[in-house]
């Protein structure tokens, strides 16, 4: 991705998941997804509220594995994970196994702060939206006879969506959602409604939005991870951080994974050891999207 030297000004960045392609359909979607949100970095909109109408905006597409997109879990039955940070005030919250609710990322924001816990999943998360109007009545139990509670080896996500953004005040907000992977488990749960795991953001560290085999992303100690080591290193050796968390994750626990966000010095960047990553930044004047070819990329 071509993206330009950026100090101080706010961004956007935002990805449609490791292994998405960027469709005629994907890139007319973006296109026109960006030019709506261009005002509103520019002129103020605080880095949490614009990461959550982003991800609104791409689940509500219908276009990728996430909101009315999301993929069925291996009884049929679909349940979205979703999670998401403020930088600033340091509010997170992750909600996960939900019914019903394609909007996830405005239920983690209406829910947010609603508690002082940072996970909710299921069944209670349903009976709150149901209370709050966003259902009109609980999503029916169905059981699937012909599910067999045998192992079969997951199959890589594609298609999660997230957003980091780095506001006008040099705040930073990370949200992520997702559909989960192919022949998961009913239950499953995968990194991005965890916080440090599929997401996380803090002023002083960055913000992160991670897609890929949340198993491994987890094992490998997810994007707060990885945003502790950036920040523990110089501008220069930032690409070989990247490059070299993702190959981990791929060579100690045999998942591609990729990411985008923005380091604690507000600098962004997007990587991704799959071949593909459908990606986009956003910018004052400068909008690109891109699937890339192949391999890593990081942004000085
Ligand atoms: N990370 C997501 C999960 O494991 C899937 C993906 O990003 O494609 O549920």
């Amino acid at each position: 991705m071509d993206f330009q030297e950026v100090e101080g000004g706010p961004f956007l960045l935002f990805h449609c998941g490791t292994g998405s392609t960027l469709t005629y359909a994907a890139r007319n979607f973006l296109a026109g997804m960006m030019a709506e949100l261009e005002p509103r970095l520019t002129l103020g909109e605080r880095a949490f509220e614009l990461a959550v109408r982003c991800v609104d905006r791409l689940e509500d597409s219908g276009l990728f594995n996430g909101g009315k997109g999301a993929i069925p879990q291996s009884d049929g039955v679909v349940r979205r994970d979703a999670g998401g940070m403020d930088g600033k005030s340091l509010d997170a919250l992750g909600i996960s196994q939900v019914r019903g609710i394609p909007s996830m990322a405005r239920l983690v924001a209406a829910l947010m702060g609603q508690s002082a816990h940072v996970h909710l999943s299921g069944s209670m998360v349903e009976r709150w939206a149901l209370r709050h109007g966003w259902l009109s009545e609980l999503p029916e139990e169905k059981e699937d006879p012909t599910f067999m509670w045998e192992t079969l080896p997951g199959l890589a996500g594609e298609g999660t969506v997230g957003c980091v953004v780095r506001d006008c005040q040099g705040d930073l907000a990370a949200v992520t959602s997702t559909g989960g992977i192919g022949r998961m488990w009913p239950g499953r749960i995968g990194d991005s409604p965890v916080v440090g795991g599929g997401f996380y953001a803090d002023n002083e560290r960055g913000a992160i939005s991670m897609t890929g085999v949340g198993e491994a992303i987890l094992k490998a100690g997810g994007g707060g991870t990885l945003l502790a080591l950036l920040a523990s290193t110089s501008k220069e050796n930032r690409d070989t951080i990247l490059s070299g968390f993702l190959d981990r994750i791929q060579a100690r626990f045999s998942g591609e994974a990729g990411c985008v966000g923005a380091d604690r010095n507000g600098l962004p960047f997007a990587a991704h050891s799959t071949s593909r990553m459908v990606h986009g930044f956003l910018r004052k004047g400068h909008h690109h999207v891109s699937d890339q070819a192949s391999g890593y990329r990081g942004l000085s």
